[in-house]
């Protein structure tokens, strides 16, 4: 893991301090003297974690860290602050200006490193979201983002523990901070983990005939709870299980005894994190269907057919099967819009779309092509049958009155024409299948329309 981590310190001495040990664990190092400096580091967007002096002249580290949140082109950047020892109002202004993480003087090794590389790997799923979430930035993902808000409501957390008196004490900490269920089963812990709706999981290392580790490597390896928080919940002189939950992929740690106020710190930071990411991912999932999906109709677009109509047409190539598909095209929808406006057009497309949907298989694609035109492709079906179903779809549409008003009133009367193709046995393309399709159609109209015609193939 390579990364880079910006030391902020006014003390030239401690910045050196810490970038020897940073340096040691193969990290990368940027210094920077003051808060000024600091912010234009960030701002030139190669940081991936900050390490953030709390007393500085000038701009103090609050103020710092403040301004890196409220910039969207650096409040994802993970901040660390470090604070003297037992200042814990330091640490309340601290969380309070949105710093991910605390660290206190004089710094110990373990939770410098632990720290950094937890946040460096939480910030590379970030990233990777980020990237994800810009390649779609024309199709408003960036709007997407920004109307989300990270909740902050309280945490639902689990925690394991075998000894009742240490869960009820950590149970009582977390009263006003979270929603806290107690499991001393760790075996039953990894169901209720993954079933459990839990956003932050607490793992204590006192068990009598158990190793803590196994549940949390079984909780990184199950689909459910990947991407679970866990802290562990250590013991003084436990470093090296805890260095081997860090490689196992445990989120943060506490030792004991345990301070609420560090308690309460380290889960928050674990679940605005995952909060954040989990709508990172859902606005991803949610721009890519946005990309191939027709807004009005909620079927699929013609971007998606182009796509998807080759993949089909290959298929059929190779399993020898036949392919036909439709185009549809509403008769005098021009009309229809002059006649009761836009918006009782955009009624006529919906309940179109709705029909077309209805009478045409699951496995068929139906796509809105652009306008008033739709393509249904239709796999394993030859010709006739495709017949019937484009039929079946005229018939369907001129049936029953389309209404234009949500009010209901008088239904108008609405006919479609439509153009049937089928895929050759030797030597066909897709455009040919299409094209043919197309003069189908071209004919259904010049044939009077309310009609289907289809190209033999
Ligand atoms: P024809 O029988 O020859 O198909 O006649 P037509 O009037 O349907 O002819 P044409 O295909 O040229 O007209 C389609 C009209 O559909 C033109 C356009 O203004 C309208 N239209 C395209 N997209 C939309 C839409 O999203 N909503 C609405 N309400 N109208 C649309
Ligand atoms: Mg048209
Ligand atoms: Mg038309």
């Amino acid at each position: 893991m390579t990364a880079r981590i910006l030391v902020v310190d006014d003390i030239p001495a401690n910045v050196k301090l810490l970038e020897v040990r940073l340096l040691a664990e193969y990290l990368e190092v940027l210094t920077a003297n003051n808060g000024t400096e600091a912010l234009e580091i960030c701002e030139g967007g190669r940081v991936d974690v900050v390490l953030l002096d709390v007393m500085m002249p000038g701009m103090d580290g609050f103020e710092v860290c403040r301004r890196l949140k409220a910039d969207p082109a650096t409040a994802h950047i993970p901040v660390v602050m470090v604070t003297a020892l037992d200042q814990t109002s330091d640490r309340i202004r601290g969380l309070e200006a949105g710093a991910d993480d605390f660290l206190t003087k004089p710094v110990n090794d373990l939770q410098l490193i632990t720290r950094v590389k937890s946040l460096v790997r939480l910030k590379m799923l970030t990233d990777e979201l980020r990237l994800r979430a810009s390649t779609t930035r024309n199709i408003g993902i960036e709007e997407l983002l920004s109307r989300r808000e990270v909740s902050d409501a309280t945490a639902k957390v689990l925690l394991v523990d075998e000894r009742q008196e240490s869960a009820n004490r950590v149970q009582k900490m977390l009263r006003n901070a979270g929603e806290c269920t107690v499991i001393a089963d760790p075996h039953a812990a990894v169901f209720e983990a993954a079933e459990g709706g839990y956003e932050c999981i607490l793992v204590s290392t006192r068990f009598a005939a158990f190793d803590p580790l196994r549940l949390c490597s079984q909780l990184r390896s199950l689909d459910r709870t990947r991407f679970l928080p866990i802290i562990l919940i250590a013991g003084a002189g436990e470093e090296e299980r805890i260095v081997r939950g860090l490689e196992l992929g445990i989120n943060d740690y506490l030792t004991t005894p345990v301070d609420q106020q560090e308690l309460v710190a380290r889960i928050r930071t674990q679940v605005r994190r995952k909060r954040y990411n989990e709508q990172l991912r859902a606005s991803v999932a949610e721009t890519m269907e946005m990309a191939v999906i027709d807004a009005l109709t909620g079927l699929h677009n013609r971007r998606y057919l182009d796509n998807h109509l080759q993949t089909l047409f290959d298929r059929a190539t190779a399993r020898r099967r036949p392919l036909s598909l439709m185009i549809t095209d509403i008769d005098r929808f021009k009309a229809i819009n002059d006649t009761h406006g836009h918006d009782g057009g955009d009624r006529v497309l919906r309940e179109f779309a709705r029909r077309l949907r209805q009478n045409v298989r699951g496995i068929d694609l139906a796509c809105r092509f652009g306008g008033e035109e739709f393509v249904v492709v239709m796999p394993d079906t030859d010709q006739p049958v495709a017949e019937k179903v484009a039929e079946r779809i005229r018939a369907e549409i001129a049936r029953a009155p389309f209404f234009t008003r949500e009010e209901g009133g008088e239904g108008i009367t609405v006919t479609v024409s439509v153009g049937v193709s089928s895929m050759k046995p030797y030597g066909d393309r897709v455009e040919d299948l299409m094209k043919r399709a197309d003069v189908a159609l071209y004919e259904a109209k010049s044939g009077g329309r309310n009609r289907v015609v289809a190209k033999a193939a």
